[in-house]
């Protein structure tokens, strides 16, 4: 197999999807890139001849199938599609409207969903093909005020552990990459806060807010070592359904499941109780 392949990768204007586009042009790929207006996706197609750029918004569901046969037939056959378009709404779950939760899912969950719903037919026929979901760490623990997002990936990871099952007979792989914090566009302008309204909650989630705002920009992880890692990913012969970015992520993820089990076991005989 050939090591240089072809990359489609959702929301390429920053964050990860921009830093996984300029370490996978710079490593020989070919990159067809997703963004939202002309302007950003003139700047993308400057990088490099081999950087192809989509007018695409994932939540466009009656456009999406024509717009990627049309990428994949001019810039392809598409080896590597990375669903990583996405954002963050913040807000206490009394205070977050249902309309937000709707957007939250129609991006995060119905945009990557559709979008690989393209695919898969494409990397069906060819035997061959390797899906990539940034999910998050809140894929796996949560915390107050992100109910919506961490509901979206905790969907995200059950959709893609699920469907690396279905795909993996015709060589299909499918991985769940959850980051922990990395300095991206994610808690900056692209995050989505609700007001404020029921004092209740000022206690406990005021601190949180003005904490995840003072970290913007701060944050653990690069951008551009988790687009390493990526390449990394890719070029394995046999990738992995899940794979944590980040230290952050590693620890929380790994004490999770460790309350996960104490709590199983603690409460095991009521479990085993309804058999029969
Ligand atoms: P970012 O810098 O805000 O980048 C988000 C990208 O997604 C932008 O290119 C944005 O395009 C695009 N996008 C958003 N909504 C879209 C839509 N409806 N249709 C098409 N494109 C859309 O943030 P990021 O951190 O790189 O986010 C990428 C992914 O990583 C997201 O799924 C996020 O949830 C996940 N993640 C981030 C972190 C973190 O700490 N940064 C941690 C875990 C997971 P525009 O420029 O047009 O807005």
């Amino acid at each position: 197999m050939s090591t240089s392949k072809t990359l489609f990768i959702t929301g390429v204007s920053s964050g990860f999807g921009k830093a996984l586009a300029q370490q996978a042009l710079a490593a020989g790929h070919t990159v067809i890139g997703t963004l939202r207006d002309q302007q950003a996706l003139q700047t993308f197609e400057s990088l490099s001849q081999r950087a192809h750029g989509v007018l695409l918004d994932v939540t466009d569901f009656d456009t999406i199938d024509a717009a990627i046969n049309q990428a994949d037939r001019t810039f392809g056959p598409v080896d590597v599609l990375v669903n990583n378009a996405g954002y963050g709404h913040e807000g206490v779950f009394e205070e977050s409207s249902l309309d937000d939760m709707r957007r939250q899912f129609e991006v995060n969950v119905f945009g990557a969903v559709a979008i690989t719903k393209a695919f898969v037919p494409l990397f069906r026929q060819r035997r061959s093909g390797h899906i990539i979901n940034i999910t998050s760490m809140g894929g796996y623990i949560t915390m107050p005020g992100i109910a919506y997002y961490c509901g979206s990936k905790f969907a995200l990871e059950g959709i893609s552990e699920t469907l690396s099952k279905e795909l993996k007979p015709f060589g299909i792989f499918v991985t769940a990459v959850a980051p922990g914090s990395f300095r991206t566009d994610w808690a900056g302008r692209s995050m989505q806060r609700s007001p404020r309204q029921i004092a209740d909650y000022d206690a406990l989630f005021d601190p949180i807010r003005q904490a995840r705002e003072e970290k913007s920009g701060k944050q653990l992880g690069d951008p551009v070592k988790a687009a390493q890692a990526m390449l990394q990913l890719i070029a394995s012969d046999n990738p992995p359904a899940h794979l944590l970015l980040g230290s952050d992520a590693l620890q929380l993820v790994r004490d999770k499941l460790a309350q996960l089990s104490a709590q199983m076991d603690e409460w095991e005989q009521v479990t085993r109780s309804t058999d029969g």
